[in-house]
């Protein structure tokens, strides 16, 4: 356990005792053996950089209010997660130890408006709570949901995550933010801004400045509550899968997807290549048993066997049967042109029974992880996604860089694209390594660097980056000598004086952190 800084044990007690009478004795934890909930179950060797000194739970936003007053009288640093599911990015550990976790994983209101398909939530809302409370209602609304179900609804939307379905932009449904500032003010974003508005989750104007972008991925405030966009149930749909044979069809593949993309025909799609599906169904030693990355025939044996591409395509067409059926011919006439591409389409009329494996086209959440067993041992992974243009050249280009990378730090080359937005890819690559093996965290650390600092020569940026290498990320986005950083950082300091939200969060440190030198912090 680490000590917030400039704290010691006795002052952190008084600070302790000070919170329980807020939140009541079970809600602030301390002990080490309590705390390791808020671990980064997935940290690249890294744990004992990321330490909390204790994590604290309010019930409502009175609660919340208190402790942050309490917070910045005694210059306590606090961590604002929702449920802290945030995997492969650092789950809930702080940037800052000696942060404590704020946890708002209590408040849990949900409120749902079917004839206008939205729901406010609050931080504690999973996937999983929402899709139950839609179905014990009987709403005809879908929700848009990560693998696994069990996250926040608010914490990934902003952090920007997305899904499968046409409401695969997380960030892009939310309408209507309401915030607690580090001094307690409540402000309501939007049409929000007004009392007793009747607008607020529809419409995602203000009179005036948006401020809603200034609380996503961002430490200016801590967000209590949210509109949130849903699907109406479709008439139908139809589940699509493409598998591509050859490494160099992703071009193709690519230049074929954007126009459906760009004039709405496909909604979200994602992109796997062989190892993303490998790695999900099977263990590399039953491919492979020699040291480094798998060699190419090895990876053609597998291909062949598993009877996948070396990428795989799926998205879901929705709407009117006629419609599907419409836009299902405009695909595959668009995909015709590439040789050797399968197509295996499955229907579904709404009420029908989702198969398992196309239950995240539906926004039905399950509750599985993520399978890590690729190397065996403790499996974990990390992530460090670039967003790339969607133009086949520069996708392949990108993928041969990112696997000369991934081999040459002894991993397979894991590939993910996901096209939430028509115009570009997040190119995911999940490093999956074993965290008990020290040798593997180190790689897989400098693995995901020299991925940070490639993508860069290339001029692409991340969208979204693990707790250790934020600094990093936020450093390449430098235009006109780190203008915007410098305005960010002008923000927190008028939002957030004391600099007690999140410190690091995006690599946006307080004033008093740069100027003591947050490394000493750390
Ligand atoms: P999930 O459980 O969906 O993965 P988390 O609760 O881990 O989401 O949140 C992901 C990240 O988003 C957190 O690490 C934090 O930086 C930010 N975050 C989450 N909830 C809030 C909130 N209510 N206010 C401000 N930032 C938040």
């Amino acid at each position: 356990m680490r000590l917030p800084t400039g704290l010691d044990q006795a002052k952190f007690d008084t600070v302790c005792t000070a919170l329980r009478k807020i939140v009541g004795e079970n809600w602030v934890v301390t002990a080490e053996d309590r705390l390791s909930a808020y671990d980064d179950p997935y940290s690249p060797g890294l744990s004992s950089d990321f330490l909390p000194s204790g994590a604290i739970s309010p019930a409502n936003i009175d609660e919340l209010k208190s402790i942050l007053r309490t917070a910045t009288q005694y210059g306590v640093p606090v961590w604002s997660i929702s449920i802290g599911r945030n995997y492969a990015y650092g789950g809930a550990a702080p940037c800052l130890s000696g942060s404590m976790i704020l946890d708002l994983n209590r408040m849990q209101a949900i409120e749902a408006n079917e004839e206008l398909a939205y729901a406010f939530v609050e931080p504690g809302v999973t996937y999983v709570t929402l899709y139950k409370y839609l179905q014990d209602k009987r709403q005809k609304l879908w929700i848009d949901c990560t693998d696994p179900g069990w996250g926040s609804v608010l914490g990934n939307a902003l952090e920007r995550g997305v899904g499968y379905t046409p409401f695969g932009d997380h960030a892009a449904q939310l309408c209507g933010l309401e915030v607690m500032l580090a001094n307690g003010e409540v402000i309501r974003t939007g049409m929000g801004a007004m009392e007793a508005s009747r607008t607020w989750p529809l419409y995602k104007g203000a009179f005036g400045p948006s401020l809603d972008g200034l609380f996503l991925q961002s430490n200016f405030g801590v967000v209590t509550k949210a509109g949130i966009w849903l699907m109406p149930e479709p008439e139908s749909f139809s589940a699509v899968e493409l598998t591509f044979p050859r490494e160099d069809d992703i071009v193709g593949a690519v230049d074929a997807l954007r126009p459906l993309r760009l004039d709405g025909t496909v909604p979200t799609a994602t992109i796997a290549n062989w190892m993303r599906i490998a790695a999900a169904n099977t263990t590399r030693a039953e491919w492979y048993d020699g040291k480094g990355a798998m060699p190419r025939e090895a990876i053609e044996k597998l291909i062949g066997k598993m009877g996948i591409g070396h990428w795989n395509m799926r998205f879901g067409l929705y709407g009117r049967p006629k419609v599907v059926a419409e836009n299902l011919k405009a695909v595959q006439k668009a995909f015709a042109k590439i040789e050797r591409v399968d197509f295996a389409i499955t229907g579904y009329h709404k009420g029908e029974t989702v198969r398992p494996e196309h239950r995240s086209l539906a926004g039905i959440p399950s509750v599985e992880l993520m399978p890590l067993n690729w190397l065996g041992g403790a499996g974990a992974h990390i992530e460090c996604p670039p967003v790339v243009p969607m133009v086949g050249k520069e996708v392949f280009e990108l993928y041969r860089r990112r696997s000369e990378l991934f081999n040459t730090h002894g991993f397979d080359h894991y590939c993910g694209l996901t096209t939430t937005s028509p115009r570009s890819f997040i190119n995911t690559g999940s490093i999956i390594f074993d965290r008990n093996d020290f040798a593997q965290c180190k790689q897989a650390r400098e693995l995901g660097a020299a991925l940070i600092e490639d993508a860069k020569v290339m001029g692409l940026g991340g969208y979204r980056g693990h707790i250790s290498e934020m600094d990093l990320i936020a450093r390449q986005f430098a235009f006109n000598d780190h203008a915007s950083m410098r305005v960010n950082e002008q923000l927190k300091d008028c939002l957030d004086p004391e600099g007690i939200l999140s410190p690091g969060k995006q690599g946006i440190w307080p004033k008093r952190l740069r100027e003591s030198g947050k490394d000493e912090a750390k």
